[in-house]
């Protein structure tokens, strides 16, 4: 029997969410989440998308990772689709950080789990939940290939100019400071994708992502490769999110702690979850703030408008850093589904070459499709991100094809 499945896991750090596709034909077999881990009200929802089959709950506690792992094991198991099944080719696991080294998927061994914990200082929140989730699923399959596919790799072609902070180089080199970017595998898979849709190879064209979700960030891509992107050390950094404030004069901060009288772990909580949008308004959904607008509601307006202000300014930037733009390509939760965000984003904008239809624009569709008039200069689509596609397809090209798995990095892992 061949091995043609892949489990996708992405460990958030109270959090899992799995999928397992078949790659003959890139379907899924089975989607799930498990949330609150570690709560008394833990809940496993698990939809097996096998003809009939109807989406399952479970509410019981569940302690910790492995935990998790277990109870996503048992209901797959319930589908005839167990971790147990000679089917399953390989478990592909989103890693955050992999900083400046990780530049491609890479099968892990133990020098590779040494290195991603060695990055936890540069992702505090994330490289620890990844761990477990590795470390859990090697338990439950020793045998099996995990692949690690990481979050920065696609931005680890930025030229050092785009890379580096201006500061002083030895510090920052001691302490592993510089622009490393996230969401990596959306920027990678809708960069491609927006190729795809103009019907040119990834290598002609040049390509400006929009990844607007309750994350968001920003990137530049040159012939298929990452040349720029908003995010840097840490996801913090860029564009108005949901809840993160993006750029601010750093001078914001010594100004809260010596004026403000708090203290760095409450500024770092304001900036990553009490500011952006929510921050703003007090509201991080789109839809929400746009029904506001709807009613006349000011702070929901000035909110609106500071998001849409920041992304024009991004688009501009990326503009004069690719020179020559062929596509911009809106994806995630606001991208995909948000009309006035896409609208608003190039309003006025014709001058470079861009503009939206608005019929095209009103379209919902969950299918990549171009927004912008016919005859427009550069190409504005929608392309619905799909990370999970895009991990297993990285894990299955790499443990499909028989790879060796990836030599270890070197000492100097940033
Ligand atoms: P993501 O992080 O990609 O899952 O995106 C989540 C965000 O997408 C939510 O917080 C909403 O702001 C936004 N969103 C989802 N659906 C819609 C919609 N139909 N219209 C506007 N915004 C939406």
């Amino acid at each position: 029997m061949s091995s043609t499945r892949v489990l996708v896991l992405n460990s958030g750090s109270s959090s899992v969410k799995y999928q397992l596709l078949d790659m003959r034909d890139s379907s899924r077999l089975a989607v799930g989440l498990v949330e609150r881990i570690g709560e008394r009200t833990s809940r496993l929802r698990h939809t097996p998308l096998l003809a009939g089959g109807e989406p399952r709950e479970v509410t019981e506690p569940i302690a910790d990772h492995g935990a998790a792992l277990k109870a996503v094991a048992g209901e797959l198991s319930r589908d005839g689709l167990g971790l147990d099944s000679p089917e399953l080719a390989a478990i592909g696991h989103r890693v955050v950080h992999g900083g400046k080294h990780f530049t491609r998927p890479t099968v892990v061994d133990d020098a590779v789990l040494a290195e991603i914990e060695r990055l936890i200082p540069v992702a505090p929140l994330h490289n620890p939940a990844s761990l477990t989730g590795i470390r859990t699923a090697q338990r439950l399959r020793p045998d099996l290939p995990q692949v690690a596919v990481f979050d920065t790799a696609f931005h680890t072609s930025m030229p050092e100019s785009a890379a580096r902070y201006a500061l002083d180089v030895e510090i920052a080199d001691e302490h592993r400071i510089r622009r490393y970017g996230f969401h990596g595998t959306s920027h990678a898979y809708v960069s491609r994708a927006t190729a795809k849709l103009l019907g040119k190879d990834p290598s002609e064209v040049n390509v400006i992502v929009l990844h607007l979700g309750n994350g968001a960030s920003a990137s530049a891509v040159r012939g298929g490769s990452c040349v720029d992107t908003s995010m840097g050390l840490t996801p913090l950094e860029g564009l108005v999110m949901g809840t993160r404030s993006g750029d601010v004069d750093p001078a914001v901060i010594f100004h809260l702690s010596r004026v403000g009288g708090m203290s760095m772990d409450e500024i770092d909580r304001l900036l990553n979850t009490r500011s952006g949008l929510v921050g703003l308004c007090g509201d991080n959904d789109m839809r929400e703030i746009r029904r506001r607008i709807d009613e006349g509601d000011e702070r929901a307006r000035l909110a609106f408008d500071i998001y849409i202000h920041r992304l024009r300014k991004y688009i501009g930037a990326y503009y004069a850093v690719l020179g020559k733009v062929d596509a911009i390509a809106f994806t995630a939760g606001v991208g995909e589904n948000a009309a006035p965000v896409r609208e608003a984003a190039v309003a006025g904008l014709e001058g470079l070459g861009l503009a939206v239809d608005g019929e095209l624009n009103a379209v919902r569709s969950d299918r990549p499709r171009f927004i912008s008039p016919e005859d427009a200069r550069v190409a504005v689509a929608v392309v619905p991100t799909d990370e999970e596609l895009e991990i297993a397809t990285q894990t299955y090209a790499l443990v499909g094809a028989g790879h060796e798995p990836s030599p270890a990095p070197s000492n100097d892992l940033t």
